[in-house]
């Protein structure tokens, strides 16, 4: 049972918990990428079980007809075991949901996985375009040569301020440097793309600069939020006609994931604290 404090983030234990919340986005015409909890597999077992439980998934999804993908961690697909098991687990999740038309977001963990994250992304983007969605962290210093070369794949691209404490030789640490990195990493995006951009962030100038690009260049683009954080933003953009998409957790290991989250960033605690007691 997830107690309240919890439920506010996550979207419950089980598949079928999970398909009432997105009924209830899509209600307010937000749709929602949910994410299987579950990192750092050392077993390709449990690996296993997980890209299972995601094929099921897609096809609940894609039979219920309600406005809603996945998004994988490359730990949790095989990454921890090797980089192949991790991209033949990853090819064979949009293989099946680029069937069932349907999407597969992949998150970004640590740098010291951005390397064979984007190879499988590009080359399985090629292979099944307009089915995956990467996310690239404008924190690390590489991310805007990262974007340069990714900007033809027929893939979608998540940009994020990034979640992972990083070292400084890598790494933006300055708040003020990250979001200037990030506003620099979505001009380039909305310069060179016509299509496929998702915005994802709370940060109301971060919105409201993706907004202004969007109508300069005329790109198509998404905001993608967490669910439990800024849940009103994410209605009234909705309403406003912007594509808005939840990132919706859901599964058993809801406690390691919010400890995660404390552990990774000091900031991810007030950053949760803040959403649960509204500001
Ligand atoms: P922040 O810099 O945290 O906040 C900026 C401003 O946003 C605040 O000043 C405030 O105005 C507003 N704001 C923020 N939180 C609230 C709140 N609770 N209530 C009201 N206003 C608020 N990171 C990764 O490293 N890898 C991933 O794969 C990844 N996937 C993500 C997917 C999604 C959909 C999202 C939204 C985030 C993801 N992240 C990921 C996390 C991301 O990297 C950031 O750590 C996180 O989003 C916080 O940064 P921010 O841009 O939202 O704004």
């Amino acid at each position: 049972m997830i107690p309240p404090i919890a439920r506010r983030f996550v979207a419950g234990e089980s598949v079928p918990e999970l398909l009432d919340h997105v009924r209830a986005c899509n209600a307010d015409d937000v749709a929602v990428i949910a994410n299987l909890l579950g990192e750092h597999y050392d077993d390709p077992s449990a690996a296993r079980e997980d890209v299972d439980t995601y094929l099921t998934l897609i096809d609940d999804i894609a039979d219920s007809g309600l406005d809603a993908c996945v998004s994988v961690k490359p730990s949790q697909i095989g990454l921890d075991v090797s980089a192949d098991l991790f991209e033949d687990n990853y090819r064979e999740i949009v293989a099946h949901a680029h069937d069932r038309d349907a999407f597969v977001w992949c998150d970004m963990e640590g740098a010291d996985t951005t390397d064979a994250t984007l190879d499988a992304f590009e080359s399985i983007a090629e292979e099944y375009p307009w089915s995956v969605g990467q996310c690239l962290q404008s924190n690390l210093m590489r991310t805007h040569e990262d974007l340069d070369r990714l900007v033809d794949v027929p893939g979608k691209i998540r940009l994020v301020k990034g979640a992972y404490d990083e070292p400084a030789s890598i790494a933006y640490t300055d708040r003020s440097r990250v979001d200037e990195a990030y506003r620099e990493d979505l001009r380039l995006l909305f310069e060179r793309r016509d299509r496929g951009v998702a915005v994802g962030s709370h940060d109301p100038a971060m919105i409201a600069l993706a907004d202004r690009l969007a109508q300069e260049h005329g790109t198509d683009y998404e905001v993608q939020m967490l669910m439990g954080v800024r849940e009103d933003a994410q209605r009234d953009l909705a309403a406003q006609g912007v594509d808005v998409v939840q990132y919706a957790p859901f599964g058993d290991k809801w406690l390691s994931y919010f400890y995660r989250r404390v552990r990774e960033r000091k900031e991810n605690l007030r950053f949760a604290l803040r959403a649960v007691v509204g500001r």
